[in-house]
């Protein structure tokens, strides 16, 4: 077995032998004659010349050897149904869809935005995109109307898919009535509308412009469709970030390099094998979606779970913390991918519930998306007795950046780091003000990837290259290198901690603060189950920091003795982790706390409320009412 110092150091120092390698991982039309073309940067392409396509490789690739076994396992605990599609049904499906999208008038190099529910038709539809040489944009279906209207606007699209609604928690959530006002509100107008109509809301058909699924399913049940075979660098789909920082940025991906990416990680890092079942929990609408519950699983020959509903919820519509634990029991699921957001949620419920289903098939729970900290790692661990492996990535990276990869070397993960820099990853710590290279074990800088990035790494933004390069790639004063806007250090056996967003760091009284540090600190305390920091503008300190706690059993926020006494336990706490400087100014306990649509802290939101000011972009924000809680706490300070 190779050392994975040894795998990792070839990637590195020999990028075309190594990824010349790792392109066997997926089959080809016409072979590649240039590796790595890195003649502008930080332009690169990916094995010029060559030609496949996505499609190919998670489909009809598997046709040969496992046509009957299972590919897409739909369940929905939202309408109680779960479906088995086999690879060949999934090759039918996606024929279809492909048959469909070009009867109205989709061409190779045209964008169709996907506006679903997590439910079968939106795999098929990316499939289908794919596989006929269309661009796809896939919405998170969560998204109202305005975020939906610029995000029309930006893709133009030839065709929109998109479905009647999706539901949460046993209520339908119309989505027509939502795609009709964006595309009211946008100036770019699609030709067609493709509509999955799941009987789940009523809705109207614009005529000569919506067209109803189950109609061109039927006119074109035996479509058969070939693939189009796409250049390498051929613009596989697009992306929008979480929106956390601001304004969200639309990520470009190509065909191969992303093929070739998600093949080795599905091998050297998530070590999930053909036949086998991989459960993602989260959406198709983030990255972590098109990677690890659409393209990755299926390229590696996997079937893979497509989960719609919350965690807590049984396929009986009752409440259920154990449902995703039932699932793993009856699709004997090998590797699991979710979010510490989702853990999070899980800790309120009861701990039988972990061992009541047989989780022997559960090699991994894979967990990425935020700052993973050390309560809720051990919590899981402990419960679930599996490892439970840290990953950091970003949706501009595509797949992991730093993590362990147990398939090329097992490793232990260590409690608070998401683990080392994968292959292809030139991972370095550059000071932020002067751009040199921090190598001393606890030295705290930028986490940068000096290029070329690797394969599956975005392309470009969307149709803006200058933003690209600005955005990305000048942040560091006179170095081109890659900034993730994330901090961190490097202990002495070289794994990574990351210590916050480069925004997410306050100034108390001249010292230099990460937000992240004091919520680590304080998350240790045994009655927290959420906490965000943010840093509040302070006439005599210049910031000070104020923690917004989410208690583990919330009854205790009627009792404001037992309040008093928790924040100057924390406040305690903090002392003796951090120091004095770092105590927050106040600790306020909410019941819920502002996230993005994903699950993430929006503390740029939180921060603004604090100071009384314009909370600006807030529509990749999930409950109001969170943020309402932040504004009655601090009236009350
Ligand atoms: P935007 O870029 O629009 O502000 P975003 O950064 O939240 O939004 P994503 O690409 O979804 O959009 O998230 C990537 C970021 O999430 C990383 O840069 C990092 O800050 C955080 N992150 C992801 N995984 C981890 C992890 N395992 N540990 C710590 N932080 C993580
Ligand atoms: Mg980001």
């Amino acid at each position: 077995m190779t050392s994975y110092a040894d795998f990792y150091r070839q990637s590195i120092d020999q990028p075309d032998a190594f990824w010349a390698d790792q392109a066997g991982l997926i089959e080809w039309h016409k072979p590649f004659d240039r590796v790595c073309n890195y003649d502008n940067p930080p332009f690169v392409n990916w094995y010029e010349g060559g030609q496949t396509n996505l499609c190919h490789n998670a489909v009809d690739r598997h046709l040969l050897d496992r046509a009957g076994q299972p590919a897409l396992i739909a369940v929905s605990s939202e309408t109680g149904t779960e479906k088995i599609y086999t690879f060949a049904d999934l090759h039918g499906e996606v024929q279809r869809m492909a048959a469909s999208l070009k009867a109205l008038g989709v061409e190779k190099g045209d964008r169709v935005l996907i506006y679903m529910p997590m439910i079968a038709e939106a795999a098929f539809a990316m499939l289908a995109c794919a596989r006929i040489g269309a661009v796809h944009c896939v919405v998170f279906g969560g998204f109202a109307s305005g975020s939906l209207a610029s995000r029309i606007e930006d893709a133009a699209p030839k065709v929109i898919v998109s479905s009647d609604g999706g539901s949460r928690g046993g209520k339908a959530l119309p989505y027509k009535p939502l795609l009709d006002e964006a595309i009211r509100l946008s100036s770019h107008k699609p030709g067609a509308v493709l509509l999955a109509d799941r009987g789940l809301t009523p809705m109207d058909l614009v005529a000569g412009r919506d067209h109803l699924w189950s109609e061109l399913r039927t006119t074109h049940v035996d479509a058969q469709v070939p693939c189009e075979w796409l250049d390498s660098t051929a613009i596989s789909y697009t992306i929008y970030t979480s929106g956390t920082t601001g304004k969200p940025k639309g990520v470009q991906r190509d065909t191969a390099g992303y093929a070739v990416a998600l093949a080795a990680s599905m091998k050297h890092i998530f070590d999930g094998r053909a036949g086998e079942t991989f459960f993602s929990t989260s959406d198709i609408g983030w990255v972590v979606g098109h990677s690890y519950i659409v393209y990755g699983p299926l390229i590696a020959g996997m079937a893979t779970i497509m989960y719609e509903g919350l965690p807590t919820q049984g396929m009986d519509k009752k409440p259920n913390g154990g449902i995703w634990w039932e699932l793993v029991e009856k699709y004997k699921v090998t590797v699991m991918f979710s979010a510490p957001t989702a853990v999070r949620v899980l800790k309120k419920q009861d701990p039988a519930l972990l061992t009541k289903y047989d989780l022997s098939s559960l090699r991994a729970l894979f967990l990425a998306g935020e700052p993973l900290d050390e309560p809720t790692a051990r919590w899981i661990s402990e419960g679930l007795r599996v490892p439970i492996i840290d990953n950091y990535w970003q949706t501009e990276s595509g797949w992991p950046i730093l993590t362990i990869a147990n398939g090329v070397e097992p490793k232990p993960s260590k409690f608070g780091s998401p683990g080392i820099p994968m292959y292809g990853y030139n991972v370095k710590l550059l000071h932020e003000a002067t751009g040199e290279e921090l190598t001393a074990p606890g030295e705290k800088g930028v986490v940068v990837i000096e290029g070329p990035t690797p394969p599956g790494f975005m392309q470009t933004i969307w149709q803006d290259d200058a933003r690209f390069v600005n955005t990305y790639w000048k942040s560091i004063p006179g170095k081109l290198v890659y900034s993730t806007f994330d901090w961190g250090i490097r202990d002495a056996d070289g794994y990574f901690f990351i210590l916050g967003r480069t925004d997410d760091v306050i100034n108390v009284a001249g010292h230099r603060l990460g937000t992240r540090e004091i919520e680590e600190s304080i998350s240790g305390h045994g009655q927290v189950a959420e906490v965000a920091v943010v840093g509040v503008a302070d006439g005599l300190k210049g910031q000070v920091a104020m923690a917004f706690v989410v208690l583990k059993d919330s009854s205790v926020m009627g009792d404001s003795a037992a309040c008093g006494k928790l924040e100057a336990e924390i406040m305690k706490r903090v002392d003796g982790d951090l120091g004095a400087v770092a105590r927050p100014a106040r600790v306020r306990f909410v019941t819920a706390l502002p996230k993005t649509r994903s699950g993430k802290l929006l503390r740029r939101v939180i921060q603004a409320v604090c100071e009384g000011r314009d909370a600006g972009d807030l529509t990749s924000m999930d409950d109001p009412g969170a943020l309402q809680q932040i504004r009655d706490r601090m009236e009350t300070v």
